[in-house]
């Protein structure tokens, strides 16, 4: 099938790179006057990085969207990870969006049922509850070349024709179960930390716990006081950190009720914090180093046993896996009732959890805390782009998007929170937040009287990647540890190796002529 007609020459396209440069300088839009019709949007997942697009679409005064979500309720994440003990290792006032900011908080650190209702709140003040179709999920998405209209299809079979499509589908969104001989034909009871069982009662019982990472590393304290025992199954060691929280008084709450200005202060202040972080992201720099003298002292202080410490001591750098936030993991090693196993799983039988070295370890509940997903991105809807390229075929060596947001030959398809913008130094919210804008400065575009389509161009894709990849060279993201943040063959397809303000820039000032814009064959 033949592609729409490219509506680019050079002058034209000069011409608008200096109109677009000018206007994006301002960071002003193009006056409404001048725009077309707003083309009809799917967004597709109903997490933090849906619903933000989806108020800002509001915002602009477009309600040509609808937001499909799989689930029954909105919430991405935080609807799915109820675990005992559940909640962000980034302050509230920051893990927000900045254009609803939310005075009374309750504490520094929000738990889980706090930002689902801050999720639920920013659906009903922006009147979105219209535009969702809950319990809908998408199995593919097909671009037609000659209609420049992107066909969604339902798990159900039902079949819709919108002219844009934005991915909101986070990075953690599919549970990853292991692959332990026997898990199948354990007796007892099995869930993953991310699908909890509230239904089923741990009190005085043997629990295994299978993986350390930032979710066990919350669940573990409180699970630790009901169990009788509990076995922290343990490949790795993480690098853990203090977390000082705090619960917000009345007053402190009526301060930034009453003074926004404080409240943007502190966010502010909790930003330029974060980013600091980021100097730690390279190998062997001095802040990793510092970093690492920090992490090593507090596990001091917080173990006591030194057998114990020595288990618990991480033998990569800091921040090559994620780090870890909390004040009552450690100690809860540290319980009578809970042993820190590192012996590799050999298998499970069905009344226990058997070790390489034939220890046999009998339990009544195992949990699965072994993470997500996290690398196979949009996963697993089929997407095929123009001439019936497959996305999933293109991204097998890994996935990659220029700024982690559009891929050349899937015309007007949109990711947020896609390849290489996850952080591990600040808030996922502020990277979201810049995507946004750049798929409203794309509707822009799209907008432009007799424009259908706009694409990256693949030489601007190539170059946008090969910056990538430099920019990875040297980060503790590549040093000899396994993470989430990488492929089974190490590419690092999650993370943003720069400051997070370099991101806001780059996506706020993109080169205009890295797209190309066309029309489509049939009207
Ligand atoms: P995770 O960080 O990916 O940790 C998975 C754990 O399972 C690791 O300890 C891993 O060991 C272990 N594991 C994986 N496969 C295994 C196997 N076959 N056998 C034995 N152990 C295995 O997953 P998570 O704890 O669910 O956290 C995922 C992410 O969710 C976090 O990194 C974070 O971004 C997000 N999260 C955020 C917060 C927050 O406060 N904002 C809270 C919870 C989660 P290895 O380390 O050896 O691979």
């Amino acid at each position: 099938m033949q592609r729409g007609q490219i509506m680019t020459s050079p002058l034209v396209e000069r011409i608008q790179t200096i109109a677009r440069s000018a206007r994006s300088r301002g960071g002003d839009t193009v006056a409404p006057h001048e725009l077309g019709p707003a083309p009809r949007i799917a967004i597709i997942g109903a997490g933090f990085s849906g619903i933000g697009m989806a108020i800002r679409l509001t915002q602009q005064g477009i309600e040509s969207f609808t937001v499909f979500e799989k689930a029954a309720e909105v919430g991405g994440v935080w609807r799915d990870n109820t675990y005992p003990g559940a909640g962000c290792d980034v302050p509230s006032h920051l893990y927000s969006y900045s254009f609803e900011r939310r005075a009374d908080w309750t504490r520094k650190f929000p738990k889980q049922p706090e930002i689902l209702d801050y999720l639920g709140h920013c659906v009903r003040t922006y009147h979105l509850e219209p535009h969702l179709r809950l319990g809908v999920e998408i199995a593919s998405a097909e671009w037609d070349d000659d209609e420049s209209r992107w066909h969604l299809t339902t798990v159900d079979g039902h079949r819709h024709v919108f002219d844009m499509v934005v991915f909101g589908l986070g990075q953690l969104n599919r549970p990853h179960w292991p692959e332990i001989e026997g898990l199948d034909s354990f007796g007892g009871t099995v869930f993953h930390s991310a699908r909890w069982n509230h239904d089923h009662d741990l009190t005085g019982e043997r629990v295994a716990v299978i993986g350390n990472g930032a979710s066990a590393v919350q669940f573990v304290p409180p699970v630790a006081e009901q169990a009788g025992q509990l076995y922290q199954f343990q490949r790795s060691a993480n690098w853990l950190m203090p977390k000082p929280d705090v619960v917000f008084s009345d007053r402190a709450k009526m301060l930034f009720r009453r003074l926004p200005l404080w409240e943007r202060i502190v966010r502010t202040e909790i930003y330029l914090t974060f980013e600091l972080r980021f100097l730690a992201m390279r190998n062997g720099s001095k802040a990793n180093k510092m970093a690492r003298d920090a992490g090593l002292e507090f596990l001091a202080e917080q173990v006591p046993d030194p057998e114990l410490r020595a288990k618990l001591t991480p033998d990569y750098p800091v921040g090559c896996k994620r780090i870890l936030i909390s004040d009552d993991y450690l100690p809860a090693l540290c319980r009578d009732n809970v042993e820190v196993v590192t012996d590799p799983i050999a298998r499970i039988e069905p009344d226990g959890v058997i070790t390489t070295d034939g220890t046999h370890r009998p339990v009544d509940t195992i949990v699965v805390a072994t993470g997500f997903e996290a690398t196979d991105f949009l996963s697993p809807i089929d997407i095929v782009g123009r001439h019936g390229r497959r996305l999933h075929d293109e991204w097998k060596a890994g996935a990659s998007a220029y700024e982690g947001v559009a891929v050349s030959g899937y015309p007007n398809l949109f990711i947020l929170y896609g390849p290489n913008t996850n952080l591990g130094h600040n808030t996922i919210i502020f990277m979201i937040e810049a995507q946004i804008r750049f798929v409203l400065a794309c509707i822009d575009r799209l907008r432009e009287p007799g424009v259908e389509w706009i694409d990256v161009r693949p030489e601007a894709a190539a170059r946008y990647d090969d910056d990538l990849q430099q920019a990875l060279v040297g980060t503790v993201w590549e040093a000899g540890c396994d993470s989430w943040y990488k492929t089974a063959e190490g590419k690092v397809t999650n993370n943003w190796p720069k400051f997070t303000f370099q991101y806001w820039w780059e996506t706020r000032h993109h080169r205009v002529a890295d797209f190309e814009l066309g029309r489509a064959l049939t009207p």
